[in-house]
């Protein structure tokens, strides 16, 4: 299939064939003609798998070729957990939107209230937005939504996270009528939670899956190694940065203090790197996206906020210093590398702090975390079940440790395999404040 099969507006087929994209993705052959149809749509594919232009292209078709609900009102509305993943969608729908009549605007927290103000007093036909600052303009009635046609959640699950529901309600109160589509899009949505998005936004949705969150990133090779406390994280931290390929990497930790920290430790060991965290201003954190966007530096050192959407085609690595808390932003932390057929690694960092996590993540994943050891630097934590001062010897004894093992749920002596001193990794927080799961949102 090429992307002429689609039946798209040549003014799109133009702008797609710019990007030098030939034949769309699975998801898009899947996505875009479901969407065209006019449903209701939850739709799911891997990280890196192009949903952006599954929902884009459709939501332009539509919008040009269909006659508007209303003259003034915007159009079709995409939220996004993120201000930073807010501004990737709206770089690439300027693509799209150029030499069309539709206009777009960007509306996110961190920047001026007035100035968006007057933004949407234009009344732009598509605005993409994080969701507390945009209820902000609804209330403030600088925007009106009875003309929405199509209301778009990206990394909708990521939302709920935030605490963004009461916004998401809102917004869907302010655009309640019988011709609104409405469509969720995420690599994870087929975790319970999401159900309440379904049941408060959705229509008799209909389900566009390929693949399932858990299921393997064949892409994305990933690792797991034991880490006794957050002085040993950070020594294979050192050996990751010393002997494995990075072209770029992100650090993820949990806390914003570590975030800071780490890019130290990385800059100790040669590497450029820069730190992202909430506490930033908003023209701090667009420097710090910017400028690792086009490779100034080699490693971003951040929290979850940068685990989800964002397209850094560069990123060759990723460590979880820290294992997140919600097991489902592992998939969408990793999933930052080995985008759009590119080769990814990732390493996760297990400490004793980080066992809870490591559970929730093989139960999400449904398999068991494969570990590996980097010589000089092997672990005598291997889980919780006996003190750590004896995990050690212990492991040498198998029996024990395969006993151990059925209790955990982790691998056993056997399955750990003894890797070559070159590859390396880390992804706990010993020691470290748990990751604040906001619920007042940050935008
Ligand atoms: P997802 O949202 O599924 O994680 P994105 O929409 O961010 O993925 O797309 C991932 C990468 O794939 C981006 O760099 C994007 O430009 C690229 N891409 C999207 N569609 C195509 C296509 N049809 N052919 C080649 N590359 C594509
Ligand atoms: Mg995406």
């Amino acid at each position: 299939m090429v992307f002429q099969d689609l039946g798209l507006d040549p003014r799109l087929l133009r702008s797609v064939q710019h990007l030098g994209f030939a034949t769309p993705t699975e998801i898009q052959q899947e996505a875009i003609p479901a969407v065209l149809v006019g449903r209701d749509l939850m739709v799911s594919s891997k990280t890196g798998s192009g949903k952006t232009l599954a929902y884009l292209l459709p939501m332009m078709q539509r919008l040009l070729k269909s006659r508007p609900l209303s003259k003034q009102d915007a159009r079709a509305l995409i939220l996004a957990p993120t201000r930073e993943l807010a501004k990737q969608v709206y770089a690439q729908l300027r693509l799209f939107v150029s030499n069309t009549p539709v206009t777009a605007a960007l509306i996110v927290g961190g920047e001026n209230f007035n100035d968006q103000e007057k933004l949407l007093k234009r009344q732009p036909t598509v605005i993409v937005a994080t969701p507390g600052r945009f209820l902000d303009h609804l209330e403030h009635k600088s925007v009106f939504l009875q003309g929405l046609e199509m209301l778009i959640l990206d990394e909708a699950d990521r939302m709920l996270d935030l605490g963004f529901m009461p916004q998401l309600n809102a917004i869907n109160k302010a655009a309640e009528h019988r011709l609104r589509q409405t469509l969720l899009f995420s690599a994870t949505l087929d975790h319970t939670e999401v159900d309440e998005l379904t049941v408060a936004l959705l229509k008799n949705p209909f389900r566009v899956a390929l693949g399932s969150g858990h299921e393997q990133h064949s892409d994305i090779q990933q690792q797991f190694i034991f880490a006794d406390n957050l002085t040993h994280k950070e020594a294979l931290l050192a050996h990751v940065l010393k002997h494995e390929p990075v072209k770029q990497l992100i650090i993820f930790t949990a806390t914003r203090d570590d975030a800071e920290r780490l890019a130290t430790v990385c800059v100790d060991n040669g590497f450029s790197a820069m730190g992202l965290s909430a506490r930033l201003n908003q023209g701090q954190r667009n420097a710090v996206m910017q400028q690792f966007a086009a490779g100034k530096y080699q490693v971003l050192v951040t929290t979850d906020l940068a685990s989800r959407g964002l397209d850094l085609l560069q990123v060759t690595h990723v460590i979880n210093f820290d294992l997140p808390k919600h097991p489902e932003e592992y998939v969408h932390r990793i999933g930052r590398t080995g985008r759009a057929g590119a080769k990814g690694q990732a390493i996760s960092l297990v400490g004793p702090k980080d066992w809870a996590s490591l559970q929730k993540i093989e139960g999400f994943l449904r398999r068991p975390a494969e570990f590996s050891e980097v010589e000089g630097l092997v672990a005598r934590f291997k889980g919780p079940t006996e003190p750590v001062e004896k995990a050690g010897k212990a492991a040498a004894k198998s029996a024990k440790s395969t006993t151990k093992a059925k209790h955990s749920g982790k691998p056993s002596a056997k399955t750990v395999k003894k890797a070559p001193a070159k590859v390396f990794f880390q992804g706990g927080d010993d020691g470290l404040a748990p990751v604040r799961r906001k619920k007042t949102p940050q935008d």
